[in-house]
């Protein structure tokens, strides 16, 4: 089974094809031959994927007839940094013979690849093409789309970046098997997250498929990204810089960011403290009587199934001041998204559909996190 879907990211004259498929590497290839013709391309990926998926990219970008050179950063979030980045885009720079505008780059790993090399892509000569091959279901289903670059900064993650649009992404779910089990348990948060706010349906599929999920069943992850990616591509089109629809995105991330800065960055998982982050929204939401407490016990059950946190007990090294309410409210209240103070909550509103609340109470918030500490 080659590609499964094909999805167009609409945005007027920037828009791009996502495919996705099983085994589809090689076309890694066609894809760029389109966008840099004859040309040159440079692949930047982490020391783990390199010796995975390197190879087979490289093969299918020669026989496309490009000039193939490959660029690698230590593996890990912690490398996402300035310093990383400088080395990464001085190396880029010093190659020989010299690269020019029409050097096209393709960021081949998990997120903090995309996002590294898609602002080495978006800041070297001004901007370079790039394309994304993403090689973590974190990365499918999240990063492949939006065209956000950026590093992480001493004051925070993601403060230093761009947003850049890649050309194409080619996402093979093949590449998932070698993923270490938490971090597809990390990606499949956003799945449900997809499926709370957009549709009802993926949530009957994912509770369906956990197993085969959990699995790294090829077959099963290439339907669940494409339906992740098409949600995506849907709230970004039109909405390009995070005004309206794009902030429904941000559904479990307000206390999921909350949990991550206070538990102390690489402690906690993205995916993890989202999750956390999806029980608590939900609770308010329950007791708004936006959803039902039925959707509100069945959202928790299936993230339970998919081996993801309902409650702060589930995660036994997650440290104190990580489920520290007040502390958690007070990192919440200075989040880049608070708007003069204001919390703003992404709640479902029904299973498959969300809504923007800011007149969240304190007190709802307090008892959201108190409630996952039961
Ligand atoms: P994320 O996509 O969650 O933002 P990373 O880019 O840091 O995170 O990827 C998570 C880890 O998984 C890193 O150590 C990375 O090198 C590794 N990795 C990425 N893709 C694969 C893969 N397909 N197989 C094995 N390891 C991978
Ligand atoms: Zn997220």
């Amino acid at each position: 089974m080659p590609i499964v879907e094909t999805i167009v990211v609409e945005l007027a004259d920037r828009s791009y094809e996502v495919q996705v498929g099983v085994g589809v590497l090689a076309e890694v290839g066609p894809a760029a031959a389109e966008v840099a013709p004859a040309g040159r391309a440079v692949i930047i990926t982490d020391s783990n994927v390199r010796p995975l998926y390197a190879e087979p990219v490289s093969r299918s970008l020669v026989s496309a007839g490009l000039r193939v050179e490959v660029l690698d950063f230590p593996a890990g979030e912690e490398h996402k940094d300035l310093a990383t980045y400088g080395d990464v885009i001085n190396r880029l720079l010093g190659l020989s013979p010299p690269i020019d505008r029409a050097t096209l780059i393709v960021a081949l790993g998990g997120g903090v690849v995309g996002d590294l090399a898609g602002f080495v892509a978006a800041t070297a000569l001004r901007g370079l093409e790039f394309i994304i091959v993403p090689t973590t279901l974190l990365a499918d289903v999240d990063a492949s789309v939006g065209g956000k670059t950026a590093v992480d900064a001493p004051a925070g993650k993601n403060l230093i970046g761009a947003f850049h649009q890649p050309r194409a992404v080619v996402i093979d779910a093949a590449v998932l098997k070698t993923l270490p089990p938490a971090e597809l348990i990390n990606g499949l948060a956003e799945c449900v997250k997809h499926a709370v706010i957009r549709d009802r349906s993926l949530l009957d599929f994912i509770e369906r498929q956990a197993p085969a999920l959990l699995s790294a069943e090829a077959e099963m992850l290439a339907k669940l990204i494409a339906r992740n990616v098409a949600i995506k591509a849907a709230v970004v089109a039109g909405d390009e810089r995070e005004a309206g629809e794009r902030a429904h995105l941000n559904f479990g991330h307000t206390l999921g960011h909350a949990i991550e800065a206070a538990g102390g960055y690489g402690r906690v998982r993205h995916g993890q403290a989202v999750a956390l982050g999806m029980v608590a929204a939900c609770r308010i939401a329950a007791g708004r009587g936006l959803i039902t407490a039925d959707e509100e016990r069945r959202v928790r059950e299936v993230l339970s199934a998919l081996s993801l946190p309902v409650r702060f007990a589930d995660l036994p090294d997650l440290p104190a001041e990580a489920c520290e309410p007040g502390r958690l409210r007070e990192i919440m209240a200075h989040d880049k998204k608070a708007r003069g103070g204001v919390v703003r909550f992404v709640l479902p509103v029904g299973l498959g559909r969300a809504a923007i609340f800011d007149d969240v109470t304190g007190q709802e918030v307090l008892s959201a996190i108190e409630a996952l500490s039961g």
